[in-house]
């Protein structure tokens, strides 16, 4: 039997699930991972914070996730200098958290998307808010960039006016191109959408603790649509953790919770995450050095004669290949595992530690070398 040969919805059929290849090879820069593995303090205080957890695990998990929340919205104002000012300093209300910020995603679009409704997404960016969307039942609008990767306002406003989505992305920093979204874009944006119908604009702010930018966290003051997601996934180092979060007016908090799983985070991520959360000074000063390691990759791929996008993320897009595929290709005969995301002519590099920089930097001249 094939997955075809089932009663399958007919929107999924033909298509191929999400997914990198896992593939073993020496310098692993494709997936956007921190190559930092955990302190040995902060994996000692997960295991103290698992065991209590661990005895109580005949209850269900707090529902409402509320200590973890808590914590979340502690970290967002203290680094993003919103404690203690008015209108601005978000408390628990304000905060959601998932499995990964996926499942944030996802229950946004069950929440505010679904049959009969759309979401637009300016192309090329993080492909699950295509996939959430159609998974979910959301038609998939593609809007427009400029050939800079950046967002054409006025052809956003076009598509927005003749499209009206009711849910729109803006992915900042963007995945796979690393360019963020200037402020005043964002609310121009925001203000474009508003105009045609209420609209859901989601951030998505996966990479935003490695941008040259600050967080566009203080836009959510008077504007209730607006939600700016995030995850654990990177700066924090806990990819394998699976938790995401959001932080939006309260309304949205109670919205979301109309389609969440009960019990849908279990005792021990909230355990885990907590203790992650008591470690932050030291996960962020990896965050300080995967950047330093990101804009010397930039400068001496730009040094090789590539031309390289702009990046405020953890990840750089390089190019312009005749054939990316076939870089990508002989990148992984040196060892080294990029990301060929389908953008013409680029590939993509996760920053890794120094030492997976430099190997990738040495393949990529040989490579280079070779193919000319
Ligand atoms: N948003 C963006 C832009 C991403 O690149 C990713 C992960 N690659 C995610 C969200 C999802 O991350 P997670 O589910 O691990 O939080």
């Amino acid at each position: 039997m094939k997955i075809d040969d089932l009663p399958i919805r007919d929107e999924l059929r033909g298509q191929s699930p999400y997914g990198a290849p896992q593939l073993d090879v020496p310098v692993q820069l494709n997936t956007n991972e921190n190559p930092y593995q955990l302190p040995d303090e902060l994996v000692a205080r997960i295991a103290e914070r698992v065991a209590e957890a661990a005895r109580d695990l005949n209850r269900y998990p707090d529902r409402d996730a509320v200590q973890l929340r808590t914590e979340l919205a502690a970290y967002l104002n203290r680094t993003n200098g919103l404690n203690g000012t008015a209108g601005t300093e978000l408390d628990v209300r304000q905060v959601w958290a998932a499995n990964g910020s996926n499942e944030i995603i996802q229950q946004l679009l069950q929440t505010f998307g679904g049959p009969g409704r759309s979401a637009l997404g300016f192309e090329p960016s993080y492909q699950m808010h295509e996939l959430i969307s159609r998974g979910t039942g959301t038609r998939w609008i593609a809007g427009p960039r400029n050939a800079d990767f950046t967002i054409d306002e006025a052809a956003a406003a076009a598509a927005l006016a003749e499209h009206r989505p009711d849910v729109l992305f803006i992915c900042s920093p963007n995945n796979p191109t690393g360019t963020a979204v200037a402020a005043e874009t964002v609310l121009r944006l925001y203000d474009a959408a508003q105009a045609v119908k209420p609209t859901m604009v989601v951030v998505d702010e996966a990479y935003v603790e490695f941008s040259h930018q600050p967080s566009l966290l203080p836009l959510l003051a008077g504007r209730p649509l607006l939600v700016i997601t995030r995850t654990m996934s990177k700066a924090f180092g806990a990819a394998g953790l699976r938790l995401g979060y959001l932080a939006a007016d309260p309304a949205v908090v109670d919205a979301v919770q109309l389609v969440r799983l009960p019990y849908h985070l279990s005792s021990v991520t909230q355990a885990t995450a907590l203790a992650c959360l008591e470690h932050t000074d030291t996960l962020l000063g990896y965050v300080r050095r995967l950047k330093e390691g990101r804009d010397e990759v930039v400068a001496r791929l730009a040094a090789l004669g590539l031309e390289v996008t702009a990046s405020d993320a953890n990840f750089i897009q390089f190019g312009v290949f005749q054939d990316p595929q076939a870089v990508w290709r002989a990148l992984l005969d040196q060892g080294v595992l990029v990301r060929n995301n389908g953008v013409p002519g680029r590939l993509r590099v996760t920053a890794g530690t120094p030492e997976e920089n430099e190997a990738f930097l040495a393949a990529v001249a040989t490579v280079i070398k070779e193919l000319s």
